[in-house]
């Protein structure tokens, strides 16, 4: 019997995680559930879960939750330190399913525990890499990878060789625009966006696809959790998303993952390691899928990509910045503020635009995190005036 928190067990990964746990009685137990604010669906699922705890990040939004479970045993806390002492009460298993560096300050708390963090929030591996690895060797905690990609290379990384390993190639679908003009991506409506051709995900993560900047992100991630120079990882366009990345050795051999696009697949590996246990998914049919395609991507309508390598190369504070501006130019395209192609012009002049020192602690990038986030707030108001 394992315990499980799941930090952002609202979200897309987290309505996932939750099925995965409630399919598995036998196997799990949940100590703490949190979200941002959406009382109604995490008070329903503390109560079908029976969890310890369920916390609200949003303060105004816990006398709602205390109404949701007055007398029903499960203890309520609002705000957002209140999150990071429900990941510090430890759990066998801790889901980091928080989107954004919002989950930065949690995730470490959970590691700082000592136990299994399973990150599908990858946006604290991107600004805070180092720092979260470096927590997670202090402590002795587990990091495992839920991003399909990043699952997929974990199954196949030979841990005991790496000098074996000769590149790892990242899968990227391409997400709905992927063969559009430059001129057609210029229109582009947050509607649009977030309709991914093969995944159903949370709205950040599905404009983050469609710019690839998520798989610059993913790079960036790939780079911190696999020991690999970072020159040798690489990205290919596979539009139906059934290979979620591959292990390419030094003998000629290529070691992949298959699977269907459902996030239940990695989170699974996850829940259980390094034990499997069963999902709902079907076999994949082969036959019917039929072929595989693959392309490379394009680097001048995929502009993000070239900017995230550059991020990931200059090292330092860059990956904090060009996260940063990015969360704040996407929320600025949800809301209808700036066009499509604005938002990695945006990371683009806020990346060139501030160069502090590399952030030796925490409170360092949190400093860098809210500094690049206000040059980007204001690049974002010359656009809308
Ligand atoms: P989502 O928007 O669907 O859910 C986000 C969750 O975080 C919700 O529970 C929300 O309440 C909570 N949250 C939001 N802001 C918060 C804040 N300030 N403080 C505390 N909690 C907050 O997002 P998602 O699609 O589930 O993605 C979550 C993370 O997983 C992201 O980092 C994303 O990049 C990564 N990821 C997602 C997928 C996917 O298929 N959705 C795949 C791979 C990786
Ligand atoms: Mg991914």
């Amino acid at each position: 019997m394992r315990t499980v928190t799941i930090l952002g067990a609202t979200g897309s990964v987290g309505t996932s995680t939750l099925d995965l746990v409630e399919r598995a009685p036998d196997r799990f137990r949940v100590r703490a559930l949190t979200a941002n604010c959406d009382v109604g669906k995490l008070a329903a699922a503390a109560i079908r879960t029976h969890a310890e705890l369920a916390v609200v990040a949003d303060e105004r939004c816990l006398p709602d939750l205390d109404r949701a479970l007055a007398g029903t045993g499960i203890a309520v806390a609002g705000g957002a330190q209140a999150v990071c002492d429900a990941a510090a009460l430890g759990a066998d298993v801790t889901m980091g399913a928080i989107v954004g560096c919002a989950g930065l300050a949690s995730t470490m708390a959970a590691i700082e525990c000592g136990g299994t963090v399973i990150l599908a929030n990858k946006e604290p591996l991107v600004s805070a890499g180092d720092l979260v690895t470096a927590a997670a060797r202090a402590h002795g905690a587990t990091i495992l990878p839920a991003d399909s990609e990043h699952n997929a290379v974990f199954q196949c990384f030979d841990f005991a060789r790496p000098d074996r390993v000769r590149r790892i190639v990242l899968t990227a679908s391409g997400g709905p625009f992927r063969d559009w003009s430059l001129d057609a991506m210029a229109q582009v409506t947050p509607a649009q966006a977030v309709a991914h051709p093969n995944w159903s995900m949370g709205a950040k993560i599905s404009v983050d696809s469609a710019t690839m900047m998520n798989k610059g992100l993913e790079l960036i991630e790939a780079a911190r959790l696999f020991p690999i120079d970072p020159a040798r990882i690489e990205i290919v366009v596979h539009p139906q998303s059934v290979i979620h990345s591959m292990v390419d050795y030094v003998d000629g051999s290529m070691l992949a993952q298959l699977g269907p696009s459902d996030m239940r697949v990695p989170i699974a590996h996850c829940l259980a390691w390094p034990d499997r246990m069963a999902t709902p998914m079907e076999a994949l049919d082969l036959v019917k899928l039929g072929r595989l395609d693959f392309e490379a991507p394009d680097p001048v309508r995929f502009h993000a990509l070239a900017l995230a390598r550059a991020a990931l190369d200059a090292g330092g504070a860059a990956p904090a910045i060009l996260n940063a501006a990015n969360e704040v130019a996407v929320a600025a395209f949800l809301a209808g503020r700036i066009g499509f192609l604005e938002i990695a012009a945006i990371v683009d002049d806020i990346l060139q635009g501030y160069g502090p020192a590399a952030p030796e602690t925490l409170d360092a990038v949190f400093a860098i995190d809210a500094e690049a986030r206000r040059r980007a707030g204001e690049r974002v108001e010359d656009c809308v005036s």
